[in-house]
């Protein structure tokens, strides 16, 4: 199994409904490591470099005016931003995230337990979670500076969580 790195964010409706907490309680059962953190107020520029996989789709305005938070405004127009680090751990916390459908997803995952799809059609999912490792790679230095991830090189050596 490899040791993987990956981005999560919390969704402005996420850090709006209070669920921080939560989420990342949900999350803490993988047993990663954090690497970095932080609360990022997001431009139009990244909502559009991290969704430019889905810019030809007809929710893409909406998606970037969500991941801003501009339905939510002030002060929950941000997003808070977390790198993990584990074995497997994509996988392993996509599991956790579930389905993009809130609707479909697991009702014991973080998008089926707290999702919803609004009545504009919105996908309110509450969490970002990388899909596999080479876009994992390109959305952590996507988020974040070097200086900022507390293991600089990219991919890490193994790192064992223990409970001791
Ligand atoms: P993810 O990796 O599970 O987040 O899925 P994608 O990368 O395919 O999509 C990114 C985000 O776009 C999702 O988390 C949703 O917020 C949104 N999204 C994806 N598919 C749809 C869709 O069919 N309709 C709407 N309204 N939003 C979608």
């Amino acid at each position: 199994m490899a040791i993987e790195q990956l981005l999560i964010l919390i969704k402005p409706d996420g850090v709006k409904k209070s669920l921080t907490g939560n989420i990342l309680t949900k999350l803490s059962e993988a047993r990663m490591v954090i690497i970095g953190a932080k609360a990022v107020k997001v431009s139009k520029e990244l909502a559009e470099q991290h969704y430019y996989h889905l810019k030809d789709k007809p929710f893409f305005g909406e998606l970037v005016d969500y991941i801003q938070g501009k339905v939510y405004g002030e002060p929950w127009d941000r997003v808070l931003a977390f790198v993990y680090q584990g074995e497997d751990a994509i996988a392993r916390m996509r599991k956790i995230a579930g389905a993009t459908n809130p609707e479909e997803a697991d009702p014991i995952s973080i998008r089926g337990a707290y999702g919803r799809i609004t009545t504009k059609g919105v996908y309110e999912n509450v969490v970002h979670c990388s899909s596999d490792p080479k876009e994992a790679e390109r959305e952590i230095k996507l988020w974040f500076k070097p200086e900022e991830i507390v293991n600089k090189i990219y991919p890490t050596k193994e790192v064992t969580v223990t409970n001791k």
